[in-house]
């Protein structure tokens, strides 16, 4: 964001060959963004993508050409942005992304209208003085468009703080750059600058949103296999690798349901990431995860994972009634029931007659299985 600024202020300085080449980049960058983002079906990038491209259409064709419509594109921007992050996500090229649609080209037909008819009711909302206007003197935007702008940037803030991900954080960096964009005309500086800042944010989310799907697990949020078979491929030397599996975790699915078996393997990954030690937590699949521990031996790993074991074992897991069986339900009056869940765990490290971090894995499973004959809610090395 901030290097956008400094190069819209040295945007005249650039030699002609650059800004030459710099003419094709939001076009190079908008096919990019909306192609990937088509692909890995993110929504929210493509709708602030979009965004980029209309702007930078309307404003570099001068399309908005009355004062009342370029402020009205300049307001619809900012609360467009603001819809987009709302709207929950409901795919690109399905039936239930039709509101994003209508909301858009009811947007332009708007603006359409404004330009054609100029209502007197248009230019009162968009343009009037509503505090004195020598405090605005140092811009061309109304008065309306920069409280609107204002506010919905306090609103983004908000929403940046209590739902952080990488597309959110695109829609306040591409919000800054539409407004930036809108308030400095339609220089070709303002048009490449922020129009290609706004669709690199975009491509960075949409970057960084694949590598989420392909490398954590959408329940848990912990790596999932693909990455511990990566960590897998550069271990070497001394390392500790544990399995870990919850116990009985059938029943509990056939007492409670599998959404409330679902809420418990969060539970149990949070308590995962948290664990001592050094040691990286993975969901392997199901309901068994794994622990790895570079740079120690099985001893060393296996007090922290007693720790888990028992942080695991002693932390209790509230039902709702809804979840639990009807003959439950009878038994028991009181409204929430806490429950406890277990796990076992079998640890082995690289010591001995192994030859890569699969074989100790082989081992900690068997290590599981003789912590399951045990009797379970244990750690066997
Ligand atoms: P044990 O103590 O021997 O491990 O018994 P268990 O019932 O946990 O073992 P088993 O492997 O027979 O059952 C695993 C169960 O885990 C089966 C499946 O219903 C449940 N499970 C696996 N993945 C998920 C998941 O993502 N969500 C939920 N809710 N349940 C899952
Ligand atoms: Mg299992
Ligand atoms: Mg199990």
């Amino acid at each position: 964001m901030v290097l956008s600024f400094y190069g819209y202020q040295k945007y005249g300085q650039l030699p002609a060959a650059i800004i030459n080449g710099i003419v094709f980049l939001p076009v190079m960058l908008a096919i990019m963004v909306i192609g990937l983002s088509i692909h890995f079906n993110r929504s929210p990038v493509f709708f602030y993508a979009l965004l980029v491209v209309i702007a930078n259409i309307v404003v570099g064709l001068g399309l908005a050409s009355t004062s009342s419509s370029y402020a009205l594109v300049s307001v619809l921007l900012p609360l467009l942005v603001l819809v987009i992050t709302l709207l929950p996500e409901r795919g690109i090229v399905s039936i239930r992304a039709i509101p994003a649609y209508v909301i858009l080209l009811s947007s332009i037909f708007l603006v359409i209208y404004v330009v054609v008819s100029s209502p007197s009711w248009a230019s009162y909302a968009l343009m009037t003085d509503w505090v004195p206007a020598r405090y605005f003197d140092w811009t061309t935007q109304s008065q309306s468009v920069l409280i609107v702008s204002m506010l919905v940037s306090i609103a983004m803030l908000v929403i940046c703080f209590l739902q952080p991900s990488p597309q959110v954080f695109a829609g306040f960096g591409v919000l800054v750059m539409l407004i930036s964009q809108m308030h400095a005309g339609d220089s070709s500086a303002s048009l490449n600058v922020y129009g290609s800042a706004g669709l690199l944010m975009c491509l960075y989310a949409v970057m960084q949103e694949s590598w989420r799907m392909a490398y954590l697990d959408e329940l848990t949020e912990l790596p999932g296999r693909r990455a511990l078979r990566e960590k897998f491929q550069k271990m070497s030397g001394l390392y500790t690798v544990a399995m870990l599996d919850v116990d009985h975790f059938k029943k509990f699915n056939d007492s409670y349901g599998h959404d409330t078996g679902d809420a418990v393997l969060r539970m149990i990954a949070a308590k995962m990431n948290k664990v001592t030690g050094g040691g990286a937590s993975y969901r392997y699949g199901g309901e068994e995860f794994s622990v790895v521990f570079a740079g120690k031996s099985t001893r060393d790993a296996i007090p922290h994972l007693e720790a888990l074991r028992e942080v695991i074992a002693n932390s209790p897991f509230v039902i709702n009634r809804a979840s639990r069986r009807k003959d439950e339900r009878k038994e028991k009056k009181n409204k929430n029931q806490s429950v406890t869940v277990t796990v076992s765990i079998g640890v082995a490290d690289s010591n001995g007659d192994v030859t890569s971090p699969w074989d100790v894995l082989k081992l900690s499973d068997k290590a599981l299985y003789r912590a399951k004959g045990k009797g379970r809610n244990c750690v066997c090395g």
